[in-house]
């Protein structure tokens, strides 16, 4: 048994072969950076937001898709591709252009359309035209929702511009349309402690989320939390309780999720502090190691849906 669930075999089973993302920059922005929320962003969101490892966003989607898709079909023989709206809002924008932008992945090689975007950025009018959208091609579709904890406290310190309730209300809504939903989280944010580590897991399962991606913290150079770091407003956990918590995490996590990554990366010239200067994959097999000594997985404390108190109930016994 493995033990945990990896993206890569739920893609194989679902599509029976390797699918590899194709990453596309639009030309857009977030509300918690063009004032409409707030200026500033989330307090650790850089000047490129997610999109380090992305074509410049002058480029058209297709050919950005072209580009690379040329590459990693030459690396990999891979022949199935998703379509992966990755940096800042993919929703923030007027719905005609998100059409556009989104009728131009309808290709013979594209099996699914990851939108990424937040909690208070989709409603069903963009909902609508994905539904018909997947009808007409047959192509799924796939939200990713950034959370990042479920500490509504953390969520105000770190400048999320969102509370907990929108990203309840939109996973539920992205459900109702049968979509996917993957969500965001960063498991070692300074003012969280382990028990928001578990109650972040256990909220992603009570509302089905599909899929999950876990990143450990990252200083940008040039942001308020770059400031933060060199005033020393706070400390940035060590690396061994990252790997404690991304294993607390995993055991709460229902076993059906399937894990998109347990670490992320930034680019180091543009980072003050990136993974303990330890490369990713280094922590992620210190995190599959770990699990083997502990003999834990995946779901190993996923009981706690369904009613768990009427598990311990005794139908013959008088109440007290
Ligand atoms: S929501 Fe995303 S793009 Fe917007 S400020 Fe936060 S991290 Fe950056």
């Amino acid at each position: 048994m493995d033990i945990y669930y990896k993206y890569s075999d739920y893609l194989k089973n679902k599509f029976n072969e390797k699918v590899y993302k194709l990453p596309i920059n639009l030309p857009i922005t977030c509300p918690n950076r063009n004032g409409c929320i707030s200026f500033g962003g989330c307090t650790y969101c850089g000047e490129d937001a997610a999109g380090f490892e992305c074509l410049p966003s002058s480029l058209s989607v297709k050919e950005q898709i072209l580009k690379n898709k040329e590459y990693i079909e030459k690396k990999y023989k891979a022949k199935k591709f998703i379509a992966y709206f990755q940096n800042y809002t993919n929703t923030f924008l007027p719905l005609e252009d998100f059409k556009k932008y989104i009728s131009e992945v309808n290709l013979p090689y594209i099996v699914d359309v990851s939108i990424s975007t937040r909690p208070d950025c989709i409603n069903e009018n963009y909902l609508d035209f994905l539904k018909d959208f997947k009808y007409k091609t047959g192509i799924n579709i796939t939200i990713e929702l950034g959370l990042q904890t479920s500490n509504y406290h953390t969520l105000k310190k770190i400048n999320r511009g969102h509370s907990l309730a929108e990203y309840i209300f939109s996973a539920n809504m992205i459900k109702r349309y049968n979509f996917e939903l993957c969500t965001h989280v960063i498991l070692n944010l300074p003012w969280d402690t382990q028990l928001d580590t578990k109650e972040t897991a256990k909220i992603i399962s009570a509302v089905y989320s599909d899929h999950v991606k876990l990143h450990a913290l990252y200083i940008l150079k040039n942001t308020k939390m770059a400031e933060q770091y060199i005033n020393k407003e706070f400390e940035m956990l060590p690396m061994e309780e990252y790997i404690t918590r991304a294993i607390l995490f995993l055991e709460y996590l229902s076993p059906n999720i399937s894990i998109q990554r347990l670490i992320g990366r930034a680019p180091k010239e543009k980072s003050l502090f990136v993974n303990w200067n330890t490369s990713w994959w280094k922590i992620k097999e210190n995190i599959e190691k770990k699990m083997g000594q502990l003999n834990t997985y995946q779901g190993k404390k996923f009981d706690y849906l369904n009613g768990s108190a009427l598990k311990s109930f005794n139908h013959n016994e008088p109440i007290k």
